[in-house]
């Protein structure tokens, strides 16, 4: 029997009132992937089990520092591996797509290695006053694109500055290289954090925990060059106007195709 193969439709144009900057680094991976889940909306068939592991953990994470904002003792680790689990339960009906080799078990064992290396860091106990956790911040950052809006992971009033870190886990440890290629995040969020910082200085900062046997827990410092910040709000300008003018087409590669919830539509667009 022969299946009907029908395309998605055709995208419509649509109004953004807000860009993220998950959504603007989803049209710089694929800008076919940005098309069905910023601009068509399809519902995600399946989700891969890192993006649920990492989204886990920084649930964790934000439960850890959501403690000492409110001046409650350190959360133990049993605490912690709770709230990791419990968010593995709002994913229940949705198709996890696991590894070779890996479930559910597996990447429990690998929670409690990674939340004990990162209750030992120097990271877990920030110098500071704990200013905001997943803060949501909006604003113009470039001229004639839509808001930009962020989820900060932490802001810390360290008196003589304000510290912004955001939270990852990653396979391995970051090159510095990949530092570059991930910095534009908080280059623009230092923009909407600059309103807070009252002139101080904005210092910016990614925490990256490493999901191997021995994890490592790594703060990587990000200079906030004017003139990054300035070229990475032009790269923002011309992805918008790519995105207005309707520019989407697929770049598939073995890093984003392996992980993405949209394979099916993808196979079936006919341009
Ligand atoms: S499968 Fe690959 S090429 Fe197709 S939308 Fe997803 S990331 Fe893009």
């Amino acid at each position: 029997m022969t299946t009907l193969q029908i395309a998605p439709p055709r995208p419509q144009p649509k109004a953004f009132n807000h860009i993220s900057y998950s959504a603007i680094s989803t049209f710089q991976t694929c800008p076919l992937r940005f098309m069905f889940k910023y601009v068509l909306g399809l519902p995600v068939t399946t989700i891969s089990s890192s993006l649920v592991f990492g989204s886990a953990m920084h649930q964790a994470v934000q439960f850890h520092f959501e403690q000492l904002l409110i001046g409650r003792p350190t959360p133990d680790l049993d605490t912690l591996l709770g709230v990791y689990q419990d968010y593995w339960e709002t994913c229940d009906g949705q198709a996890v797509l696991f590894g070779a080799g890996e479930d559910r078990d597996a990447l429990g064992r690998m929670a409690d290695r990674l939340l004990r290396t990162f209750q030992q860091s120097q990271f877990a106990q920030p110098r500071g006053t704990i200013l905001g956790i997943e803060e949501e911040l909006r604003g113009q950052v470039v001229p004639g694109c839509p808001d930009l809006l962020a989820r900060v992971d932490l802001i810390v009033d360290a008196g003589s500055e304000l510290l912004v870190s955001d939270f990852k886990t990653a396979r391995c440890s970051w090159s510095d290289d990949k530092v570059d290629d991930i910095a534009p995040q908080l280059l623009l969020y230092s923009e909407l954090v600059k309103p807070i910082a009252d002139g101080r200085p904005v210092k910016l900062s990614f925490a990256v925990l490493t999901k191997t046997k021995l994890p490592v827990l790594t703060v990587h410092d990000v200079p906030n060059d004017h003139q990054q910040v300035e070229r990475t709000k032009r790269t923002v300008e011309n992805i918008w106007r790519a995105i207005q003018s309707g520019h989407f087409f697929p770049n598939p590669g073995p890093m984003q195709c392996g992980s993405c919830s949209y394979r099916e539509p993808c196979q079936r667009w006919a341009g």
